[in-house]
């Protein structure tokens, strides 16, 4: 049985798109168990450029069963636009199956995303505002709507009038807007179940008997561990687990199914939105590694704000990988740093108290800590054209060599551009 979750160790932007991508040629299924349409993976090949939010990276293989699952925030306007780009781009329909457990984002979650980050200001989290913080909160306040709720029609107006009920009074009192009626949800959540209607199933009964039958399932994950509401840098963290521990349970599998998770790592920091970075850099320095990063420079895939840049941190990428639990990483985005003579690595942070320390510390600890930076040679060469690990120049092998020993998991998989071809796998 082989179920694998493929999830980041940083704070998202890996490259996990390009290795699900890859890694979908060989699987049956690719499963989005979490998070919603407040993410974009970046997928190259010969079809064009995408930037998928909603859908899951399998859907350019005709041999993949793609699944939206029931932990995830599902945003039919934007599974809606994807696929109609697929299509205008010559993408044959892929196999989709929604889960009728799945929740929907409301118009309402966007337009309550939208106030508080206006509320807040330059207090603001940095919000895609996708509706993902007012959606989870819906959700687990019991006031979500099911997927299945859009085809009982009776049911889902006792739903969307539940629901209303204490927004209207926070969007007259605490927003100052006027209230909404139901029935103007209830329009537009009839337009969405017509549009859902082919692609909704019990998507755990078939998910189960992929696994039983032995079939390969890839659970693919949003943003990075340091981005887990749970475990990571909260409250600058999304609303959903971005953990592989957490990838049975959105998707709708026994947690004893996965025996592989691979932790996609990149070669250096980057990190989209506010909160504590402590190997960021500044300047000239990070609009260079900016410029050259990614297929076009890094700007957020979602907002395409410029993203935060910084050094490879070794404290951060450690406690990723280990509460991600991975067996194995991909290391991409290795050919980014081939202009550098040096390549710095964050390897320790110095806390307030004057400490150093290798454990990755709390939210307030984070605040002030300072990197403690180590220099390895660089490479100064394009490597993106090389598909064997021991033809790689001596430096660019000792720097993988060096984060593998630091992070104590084996780099399997190095990504040396952003197209399909561009990998090498290590035996
Ligand atoms: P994801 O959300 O983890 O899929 O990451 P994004 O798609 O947001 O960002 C990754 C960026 O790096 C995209 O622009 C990719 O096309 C690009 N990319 C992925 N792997 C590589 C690589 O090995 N080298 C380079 N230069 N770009 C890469």
């Amino acid at each position: 049985m082989t179920v694998t979750a493929i999830v980041g160790a940083n704070w998202g932007d890996e490259g996990k798109g390009k290795m699900t991508d890859v890694l979908s040629a060989a699987s049956s299924y690719v499963v989005r168990f979490q998070g919603g349409s407040n993410a974009g993976h970046t997928i190259i090949n010969h079809y064009g450029k995408f930037a998928l939010h909603m859908l899951p990276s399998g859907v350019f293989y005709p041999n993949v069963t793609n699944i939206i699952g029931p932990g995830t925030a599902l945003d039919t306007g934007m599974l809606q636009k994807e696929l109609q780009l697929l299509e205008d781009k010559g993408v044959p329909a892929p196999v989709l199956y929604v889960s009728e457990r799945a929740q929907v984002v409301l118009s309402i979650h966007r337009l309550f995303d939208e106030l508080e980050e206006e509320r807040l200001g330059s207090r603001g989290f940095g919000s895609t505002k996708r509706g993902i913080a007012p959606f989870y909160a819906d959700k687990y306040a019991k006031l979500g709507i099911q997927v299945s709720d859009l085809f009982d029609e009776a049911r889902l107006r006792e739903r969307v009038e539940r629901l209303l009920e204490p927004k209207n009074i926070m969007l007259q009192h605490y927003y100052n807007r006027e209230p909404i009626h139901p029935e103007v949800l209830m329009e537009q959540l009839k337009a969405e179940a017509d549009f859902l209607a082919p692609y909704v199933k019990n998507t755990t009964e078939v998910l189960q008997k992929a696994n039983l039958n032995g079939e390969s399932i890839l659970l693919e994950g949003q943003l990075g561990a340091l981005r887990d509401p749970d475990h990571g840098i909260y409250p600058y963290s999304t609303s959903s687990s971005t953990l592989s521990g957490y990838a049975p349970v959105g998707a709708g599998l026994p947690a004893s199914s996965i025996s592989r998770v691979i932790a996609v790592v990149k070669a250096y920091s980057s990190c989209v939105g506010a909160g504590p970075f402590v190997s960021e850099i500044q300047g000239e320095e990070a609009d260079e590694l900016r410029g050259l990063g990614g297929d076009a420079g890094e700007f957020g895939a979602t907002t395409g704000r410029p993203r935060r840049m910084g050094w490879f941190d070794v404290v951060a990428t450690k406690y990723g990988c280990s509460i991600q639990n991975a067996t194995e990483v991909c290391l991409t985005n290795l050919d980014v740093l081939g202009y550098l003579d040096e390549i710095p690595i964050c390897t320790a942070y110095e806390l307030e108290d004057g400490s150093t320390t290798q454990a990755f510390p709390v939210t307030s600890k984070l605040n002030g800590a300072k990197p403690v930076i180590s220099t390895l040679p660089g490479w100064k060469s394009d490597i993106t054209q090389i598909r064997k690990f021991d033809d790689l120049p001596k430096e660019a092998i000792a720097y993988v060599e060096f984060i593998e020993a630091s992070i104590g998991v084996s780099i399997r998989t190095i990504s040396v551009g952003p197209r399909r071809e561009q990998v090498i796998e290590r035996r």
